[in-house]
């Protein structure tokens, strides 16, 4: 068997010009990979963020149609901080969106429509980790994470969805890899020192989310969360904090 934790992991390659980011709620990506996004744009790259809901279900002392729209702008403005102008939203319902052709078929659109090469997602798996009693993931992410994978082929395929063609979105099969963040199982790894502050504060500007979340000072709260799990790979990255995912080449 092969021991994965001792493994180097490689530096996720950089051979890219365009990013799409899917993701099922606002804080999803801040609480996954807004370094690896910060270190991308100060490179010059062009990220845009999709996200499947507004997060109207995500906090239990505000009405969702009250909710939505908060968190709409706590979302603009974290992904502003890490150099991210366009954010997109799918307008599916946050708790219940449900894996299927119509979501498939909503990323593919935006595929289409922006043609990354490469697509970041969240962790598709059911639990966010490997052994017994491993803390289940959300039916969210996993909808969402599986989706997006297809989507990546089914953005090249002009018979799957020929009615996008039709809307003026022709084919784009030049999707070169799905980069899964937040995966128990990582292949690869992006330096995550550049970007940590602004991780730090990227987060942090879901500031309502995080109040309702805890009673912890949300400042301290956001710092420790993101050192926490930018150090769990650093053993694996060279001593250095790290941005871990699991990459499916296309
Ligand atoms: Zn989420």
């Amino acid at each position: 068997m092969i021991d994965t934790e001792a493994t180097d992991l490689p530096e996720l390659p950089g051979d890219w010009r365009r990013a799409l980011a899917v993701v099922a709620h606002p804080d999803d990506l801040e609480y996954g990979c807004a370094a690896a996004v910060a270190r991308w744009t100060d490179e010059g790259k062009e990220v845009v963020y999709l996200l499947v809901s507004r997060g109207e279900a995500g906090i239990d002392t505000l009405d969702p149609e009250v909710c939505a729209p908060l968190r709409e702008r706590e979302q603009r403005a974290s992904a502003a901080v890490v150099g991210v102008d366009t954010v997109e939203f799918l307008d599916h319902r946050d708790g219940v969106i449900e894996y299927g052709t119509a979501l498939r078929r909503d990323i593919a659109a935006a595929i289409r429509r922006h043609r990354p090469e490469l697509v970041v997602t969240l962790n598709h798996r059911d639990g966010w980790g490997d052994g017994p009693g491993a803390p289940r993931n959300t039916p969210d992410h996993v909808a969402v994470g599986r989706a997006t994978l297809d989507a990546a082929a089914d953005a090249g395929n002009r018979w799957i969805f020929p009615e996008l063609a039709e809307r003026g979105l022709a084919p784009w099969d030049g999707v070169r890899r799905v980069a899964v963040a937040a995966s128990s199982t990582p292949t690869h790894a992006v330096d995550a020192g550049p970007g940590l502050e602004r991780a730090v504060e990227s987060l942090l500007c879901h500031r309502a989310y995080i109040e309702a979340l805890t009673d912890r000072e949300p400042e301290e709260y956001a710092r420790e969360f993101v050192t926490a799990t930018t150090s769990r790979a650093a053993d694996r990255f060279g001593g250095r904090p790290a941005v871990t995912f699991e990459v499916f080449p296309r």
